[in-house]
């Protein structure tokens, strides 16, 4: 068997079409979604990131706005920088790349964003919302991940999908995510005793270990879908992820791509959200 490819570029180029329209039927209403990305430091691959948002945002007709501050800035600063853009009318969405140097404590500034323009969906409010099936802003890469299993009309109810990662961005809401599909969900992590035994037995296996090609051929089940979240770039300058593609594709019936998987998605469901946002608060 050799696995389907799930194209993350090919459907965000889809879902992208249908946004730009969205934001030009907005625009004729005198609203221009905006997204604000604050970016700390000079981390190359956060930058990479960030130039990635704002081309997207380019793409379906989002104003972007980049605030780069320095290595050193202190907390406080980045938090009154916040603070003014949770007032900025002209700001739909408030996205402050991570990891953020150590002297700033990531989660003071989470919950310092407002939860109206959380398009990250990382504040405990959203968290909260989530788990208890309310209105809110979804994380970006579970929400692209579900969409991703969805448009291959892949059944989720009663499947058992295992998620090898429980990190509060992407593992443990993509396994609530799945759950609130009726899916049946196993997290493993790094004290999992013999994870093999697990990811065996999944029908969706959700690899976001951030470890290169933890995932190998004898971990999958035959027939089973494979979302490989994991980016790693090797010395010639490539990308891979957490899956050994070449022996996944032989054993699954559907595969994400790295490059080309779940990244393109991520950004695709964070212009989701912030036009969302400005629907929600504008309209
Ligand atoms: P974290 O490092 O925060 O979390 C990794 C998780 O994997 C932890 O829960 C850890 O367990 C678990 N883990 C580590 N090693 C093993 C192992 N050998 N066996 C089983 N579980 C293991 O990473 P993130 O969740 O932030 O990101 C994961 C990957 O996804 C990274 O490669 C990152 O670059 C990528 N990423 C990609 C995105 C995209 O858009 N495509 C977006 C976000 C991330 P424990 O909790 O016990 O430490």
């Amino acid at each position: 068997m050799t696995a389907q490819l799930i194209s993350g570029k090919e459907l965000s180029q889809e879902k992208r079409v249908e946004m730009k329209s969205d934001v030009e039927e907005l625009k004729r209403k005198g609203i221009t979604p905006g997204l604000a990305v604050i970016i700390v430091g000079h981390d190359p691959a956060s930058q990479t990131y960030v130039r990635g948002k704002q081309r997207a945002c380019e793409e379906v007709g989002i104003h972007s706005l980049l605030i780069e501050l320095e290595e050193d800035t202190k907390e406080e600063e980045l938090l009154a920088k916040i603070d003014e853009l949770n007032v900025d009318e002209a700001i739909d969405g408030i996205l402050v790349q991570l990891p953020l140097p150590s002297q700033i404590n990531e989660q003071a500034v989470i919950e310092k964003i407002s939860p109206a323009k959380d398009v990250d969906g990382f504040h405990p409010i959203n968290i909260g919302r989530m788990m208890t099936g309310q209105v809110c802003f979804l994380p970006c890469t579970p929400h692209g991940i579900v969409e991703m299993v969805k448009s291959q009309q892949i059944e989720l109810e009663g499947k058992h999908v295992v998620v090898v990662g429980r990190s509060n961005i992407v593992g443990k809401p993509v396994g609530q995510l799945f759950l609130n599909e009726n899916a049946t969900v196993t997290y493993c992590h790094s004290r999992t005793n013999d994870l093999k035994q697990y990811t065996t037995q999944a029908d969706i296996l959700i690899a976001a270990a951030g470890k290169q090609h933890l995932i190998r051929g004898e971990h999958i089940k035959a027939g089973a879908t494979v979302i490989d979240v994991g980016i790693h770039r090797l010395d010639n300058g490539k990308l891979t992820g957490d899956v050994n593609f070449d022996e996944a594709r032989e054993k699954a019936a559907y595969i994400t791509p790295v490059p080309g998987g779940v990244g393109p998605m991520t950004i695709t469901m964070l212009l989701h959200n912030t036009i969302l946002s400005a629907k929600r608060s504008r309209l």
